[in-house]
């Protein structure tokens, strides 16, 4: 089977792009193909053929490549100029459950929207943005999703010379907040009502009869669930620009995001966010801050009151998630508001240790009722610390209504025991640096099972060694 195009975007939206052909590599190697998507597509191709399509000089059957037009507000500063300036959409496509997804290819070469950029991405960003995507989707994060990734022969200068590469991105829509500030800015009227009435009809059809306020009340709290599992899960984006915020609410574009070893509140891994606006606990508020400039963009189809009430949901909805959240990853059948004291406190905790944040949770899952005790009290410096904290833990679990059986199989089931620590992307990194892709491979194969524990892979469970811990990571991709 092949798969099914239908180029809405391209047929509606004329004023919003640039028609550009894929700029490939004339010798693709195939590193990645996600085989699940593959077949959920119904794209049923030769490895060849993929190289070809997906990295290569192939145009993909079907396909209308473009490139976007957005703008958007950089670290608190608006800038019109954005656009796709090193990725195409290659076309939208329907699965085989009648889903809308687009195809996007990063790092295809330049377009009138790469500025002084070389259009191009390294093996590196491509890797990480891989391997991300597909780490938080496999966990339950909402995220965009990724297909293939193919390296080129092409090298591409950042600090030093890298080896260029391109990603397919697989996500159910590219449209950003910014595609809204760029219509609003550049009074394209009738182009942001189109914008809202697409993303409506293609991905929310039962906001089809519903007011334009119906709509950014969906996207607050599309949001607010994204960020409470960023939270939930310690993930860090790093550059939550708002050209790189979905409508939809997806994780979208990574760059130097992390997921988080020690519990850290304040932790910054972009290198190059010198005054930390978007370190993890300033999220939420930087989310925030996103849906007011999306507020102002709808401005002209949504009277400000409307806007307003809408933003006031964020906050509540927000904390409703995260408690769920957190409420199972403690393994609390039902979480309440009165839950949140012992879910601060635990985290107070693993701050003042210097804990890994998510062993710390696959940990608990041994806590028996009616002991005195956890066995884990082991992994703390302070022992008689979590003594005190596992003492009002195991008083809460008397009164939960799961056996401890239960309680432990729901925990493993939301508790990853591997997650994408930086320095695991980095092993893989480096050894296919050097040409050799297995590292690659196995690390992918395992985070498509971050639950379960797999034969031969006990160190990847494990925290950071010395080098591995705090690696910076800049911008450049
Ligand atoms: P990002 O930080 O990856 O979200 O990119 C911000 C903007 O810069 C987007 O408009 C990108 O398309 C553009 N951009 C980033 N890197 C490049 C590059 N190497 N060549 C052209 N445009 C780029
Ligand atoms: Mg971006």
């Amino acid at each position: 089977m092949a798969l099914t195009f239908d180029n809405r975007f391209a047929r509606d939206f004329p004023s919003l792009y640039s028609a550009q052909p894929v700029q490939g590599f004339q010798q693709p190697e195939l590193l990645l193909v996600n085989r699940d998507l593959a077949q959920q597509f119904d794209l049923d191709a030769t490895d060849a053929e993929l190289a070809d399509w997906f990295g290569g000089q192939g145009a993909l059957p079907g396909g209308a490549p473009l490139a976007q037009k957005y703008a958007g507000h950089q670290f608190g500063v608006y800038n019109p100029f954005l656009g796709d300036g090193r990725g195409l959409l290659l076309g939208e496509i329907k699965d085989n459950q009648q889903q809308f997804w687009d195809l996007h290819l990063k790092g295809a070469g330049p377009t009138p929207y790469a500025r002084q950029g070389d259009g191009r991405a390294v093996l590196r960003s491509s890797i990480r943005e891989f391997l991300a995507s597909e780490a938080l989707y496999h966990l339950g994060v909402p995220t965009t999703r990724a297909l293939c990734l193919v390296a080129g022969e092409l090298p591409v200068r950042r600090e030093q010379v890298e080896r260029g590469a391109m990603v397919t991105r697989a996500a159910r829509s590219h449209i950003r907040f910014g595609h809204f500030e760029h219509c609003f800015h550049k009074g394209l009227q009738s182009e942001l009502k189109a914008l809202k009435d697409y993303v409506v009809e293609r991905h929310w059809p039962d906001l089809a009869d519903q007011p334009d306020k119906v709509f950014f009340e969906r996207v607050v709290h599309k949001t607010a669930q994204m960020i409470a599992h960023w939270q939930a899960y310690g993930f860090a984006h790093g550059v939550m620009n708002t050209d790189n915020f979905s409508i939809l609410g997806d994780t979208f574009d990574f760059g130097p995001y992390a997921f988080m070893d020690d519990y850290q509140p304040g932790l910054i891994c972009n290198h190059s966010d010198d005054t930390g606006r978007y370190a993890f606990d300033a999220q939420p508020s930087i989310a925030l801050w996103n849906l007011n400039c999306l507020a102002m963009a709808l401005s002209p189809l949504i009277a400000s009151d409307d806007l307003i009430a809408a933003l006031k949901q964020f906050q509540p909805a927000l904390a409703g998630h995260y408690l769920k959240l957190m409420g199972k990853r403690l393994g609390l059948a039902a979480a309440s508001k009165d839950d949140a004291p012992l879910i601060n406190s635990f985290l107070e905790l693993l701050a003042g240790e210097k804990q890994d944040y998510n062993l710390a949770f696959r940990w608990l899952s041994d806590a028996e009722k009616g002991a005195s005790k956890l066995a884990c009290r082991d992994h703390y410096l302070d022992p008689s610390r979590f003594d005190s904290w596992a003492e009002r833990y195991l008083q809460r679990l008397a009164a939960d209504s799961a056996d401890d059986a239960t309680r432990k199989a729901v925990m493993d089931a939301v508790n990853p025991l591997y997650t994408l620590r930086n320095y695991l992307a980095q092993n893989a990194i480096s050894a296919s640096e050097n040409g050799d892709h297995s590292e690659l491979a196995r690390l992918y194969k395992l985070l498509k099972n971050p639950f379960t524990e797999q034969l031969g892979m006990s160190d990847y469970a494990k925290r950071p060694p010395d080098w591995g811990k705090h690696l910076a990571v800049s911008c450049s991709s």
